[in-house]
């Protein structure tokens, strides 16, 4: 079976040279889209498929340009503070895109765009030769790349029909079906592990842990996928030691010690990123020590696991 180089999904980024998402130099592709809804999202213009205007406002010079271009009357320039700005009535606009190539200053960007597996492969291409050199590879990314796995399932396909390593990083929160079409054609399967408790980690994502757990334990001890854990580390949600080390023992329990194990501390890009999307943000998440991080790794290492800070 060859892959569909046809099918389309809303991809918000291709990002070259990366060192993080799995081994080597990689070119990570991220794909719009996403069922669960966790409270410090790195990422919030993937969570919807659609695209989605983004306007920053410290770039914005209040020239004007971009509210004649709108068809929807929903741009206008009003003060706020002690300047001047455009003002987008979100209840009005359709995220068409049209004010975006008004603007000179770059305040206004359209996150997402529809792109064929032909199209995305084109670009992966171009870096094979760093990919190889490197021991690297494509990593698709989210968003939720299980969310459209027609696609991710195709895209996977060509890049192995072009000779190029995959990895696939996920919440892991899909049925069993797609797991099995998806992950036959993944060399590495970077897995996120929110939080043990599935009480809570419905409260802080929208969705119970159970069936990702079960899915991570199928990747790794049934379909044999070499698993990266990735564990975000998000204070006053799941980077108390008790949640920490109880996923220290899952991943040694239940997938074994050759499973390496990521801890990945909060940045605050998202909340930035929630602004300019327009939503309220009246909280703020504290960002981990450097020394408290090098404790959790210390005590996840002393579950026998290998163990690296970011990545
Ligand atoms: S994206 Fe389209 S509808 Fe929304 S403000 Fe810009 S021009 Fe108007
Ligand atoms: S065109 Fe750009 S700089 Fe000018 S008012 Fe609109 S957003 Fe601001």
């Amino acid at each position: 079976m060859t892959a569909d180089r046809t099918v389309k999904t809303t991809v918000f980024n291709i990002q070259t040279y990366c060192i993080h998402d799995g081994p080597g130099i990689r070119v990570t592709v991220f794909v719009k889209g996403c069922p669960l809804r966790c409270v410090w999202c790195a990422n919030p213009e993937s969570n919807l498929r659609k695209p989605q205007l983004m306007f920053y406002k410290d770039k914005c010079t209040a020239c004007g340009r971009c509210v004649d271009r709108c068809p929807e009357k929903a741009i206008s320039i009003r003060q706020e503070k002690d300047k001047y700005i455009s003002f987008t009535d979100r209840s009005l606009c359709k995220d068409c895109g049209a004010c975006v190539s008004a603007c000179m200053q770059e305040a206004r960007e359209l996150a997402g765009e529809e792109m064929t597996v032909e199209a995305v492969i084109n670009r992966v291409k171009k870096d094979k030769l760093f990919m190889e050199t490197s021991g690297g590879g494509m990593t698709i990314s989210g968003g939720e790349v299980l969310f459209c796995p027609e696609f991710t399932e195709n895209l996977l396909m060509a890049v192995h029909e072009e000779g190029i390593q995959t990895a696939v990083e996920s919440s892991c929160f899909a049925s069993r079906e797609v797991i099995d079409r998806v992950y036959r054609h993944v060399d590495l399967a970077l897995c996120d592990i929110k939080h043990m408790d599935t009480n809570l980690h419905r409260e802080y994502t929208g969705v119970p842990n159970e069936q990702i757990l079960a899915n991570i334990r199928h990747i790794h001890n049934d379909l044999q996928v070499p698993v990266w854990a990735r564990i975000p580390c998000i204070t006053g949600y799941n980077s108390d030691k008790v949640n920490i080390a109880s996923t220290a023992r899952f991943i040694r329990n239940e997938l074994g010690t050759d499973v390496r194990v990521c801890l990945l501390p909060y940045h605050r890009l998202g909340e930035s990123k929630n602004e300019s999307l327009g939503k309220d943000m009246d909280w703020s998440i504290e960002i981990p020590s450097d020394d408290y991080m090098q404790e959790l790794k210390a005590m996840v290492e002393g579950y026998g696991l290998t163990v690296q800070v970011g990545g």
